[in-house]
């Protein structure tokens, strides 16, 4: 789960992490009310959406008077903004974050992410942060400095000297650094995330170091267990399909295609997806319904599925272990009765009970179409896909 940069900023804070002033605006107007309210002569209007690169998309603008701030708000509200991290769609703007103007000295790349060549948190830094990291990273990959945290010990100070020192970090200031990266740490570790970039860290003109910009994001699987950060989840920066699928604690991407994914287990459906794309055809969404696959989460599935208008064909491949297959098939079939669904579907099932299942499929005179093997079910789904797209056309 992806949060917004004010909510970064927050957290972050509270772990000690030296932030500029802000306040958050859901209008223009409160937006020039925030600035009153903080005072001071040089503000920055900024977008909030779950993805960077809004500086050179116009979601980042310095103010220096109440008009022009209500102008760079009215800019930003209701719009679909657009970066090289959204998507062609973009993301909607409903809040944007008033800041205090910061005097920039230098700007530093700083990120921590899961290394999973090494198992372990890694701290990437360039002294060259910023707008063009991207670029920087390519041209000069030396320049980046990359530190490792043993977790038996966790971050130790030593090692925060040391990437100060390889970023050039004032001596006067080392401190700050270390108790920045510190903190940073201790946030990516007690509240699970699987990433905290803070791009840029400025040192200011007048030697504080400060978090300029912050993005986090959060380990799904863990946010039982921090209801706090659950909470700042934000819908509307979310494809609808999926915010849907997690609500019902089902999990699914939605990817392009036009054949529609039922299937139990992550690895599995990940199989059914590299099939489906052998056999020529395009997967319209990745969907792992779980281990228990119940009549109601095969209902859901379906409903789900189908709420994506291209997909033109439904492929169910179920693995019975610890489930049984004539149970899943009774799931399907009144599922179908539930739903509508006027695509073909095929099912393949294997695993415990598999000629019950097979037969309860039979008969229940639905348009069912199944298949022994993974291969069949896929090419049989394409050119069911076909047959049905031909016959539409008409
Ligand atoms: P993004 O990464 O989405 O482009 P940032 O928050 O990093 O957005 O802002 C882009 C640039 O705007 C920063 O690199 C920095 O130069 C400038 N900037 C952002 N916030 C402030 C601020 N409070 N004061 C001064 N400059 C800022
Ligand atoms: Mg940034």
């Amino acid at each position: 789960m992806d949060i917004h940069e004010y909510q970064a900023k927050e957290i972050l804070k509270s772990f000690g992490v030296t932030v500029p002033q802000g306040g958050l605006a859901y209008s223009p107007e409160q937006a020039v009310y925030r600035a009153q309210e903080m005072g001071g002569k040089c503000w920055v209007v900024k977008a909030q959406i779950h993805a960077g690169g809004r500086g050179k998309a116009g979601g980042v603008k310095v103010c220096n008077s109440d008009t022009e701030i209500q102008e760079a708000a009215d800019g930003m509200f209701g719009k679909q903004m657009v970066t090289p991290q959204t998507g062609p769609e973009g993301k909607g703007v409903y809040r944007v974050y008033v800041e205090a103007g910061v005097p920039i000295a230098r700007e530093i790349y700083l990120g921590f992410v899961m290394d999973r060549s090494s198992q372990r948190v890694m701290i990437v830094a360039s002294s060259q942060g910023g707008m063009d990291i991207e670029e920087i990273s390519a041209e000069s990959p030396d320049s980046i400095v990359r530190s490792i945290v043993e977790p038996a010990v966790g971050l130790q100070d030593f090692q925060c000297r040391e990437i100060a020192f390889d970023l050039d970090i004032e001596a006067s200031m080392v401190q700050q650094m270390v108790h920045t990266l510190k903190g940073c740490y201790r946030a990516f570790r007690e509240l699970d995330a699987t990433m905290v970039e803070i791009n840029p860290l400025v040192v200011t003109g007048d030697n504080r170091i400060l978090a300029l910009d912050a993005k986090m994001t959060f380990d799904d699987n863990a946010l039982f267990r921090h209801p706090s950060v659950s909470e700042l989840r934000d819908k509307s920066q979310e494809d609808p399909r999926e915010s849907r699928a997690a609500d019902q604690g089902l999990s699914y991407v939605g990817l392009d295609g036009n054949i529609g994914c039922i299937v139990n287990g992550a690895g599995l459906a990940m199989a059914t997806m590299d099939t489906i794309k052998l056999a020529g055809g395009e997967p319209a969404n990745f969907l792992d319904i779980g281990g228990g696959a119940t009549p109601e989460r095969v209902a859901k599935a379906f409903r789900l599925v189908l709420s994506d208008d291209n997909v033109q064909a439904v492929l169910v491949n179920i693995f019975a272990g610890i489930n049984r297959c004539d149970w899943v098939a009774e799931g399907v079939v009144q599922a179908l009765k539930q739903v509508q669904v006027d695509v073909p579907v095929i099912v393949r099932l294997a695993g415990t009970n598999v000629e019950e299942g097979l037969k309860i499929l039979d008969e229940s005179g639905l348009p069912l179409v199944s298949a022994t093997t993974l291969n069949e079910a896929a090419e049989s789904s394409v050119a069911a896909l076909r047959d049905h797209m031909a016959k539409k056309n008409k």
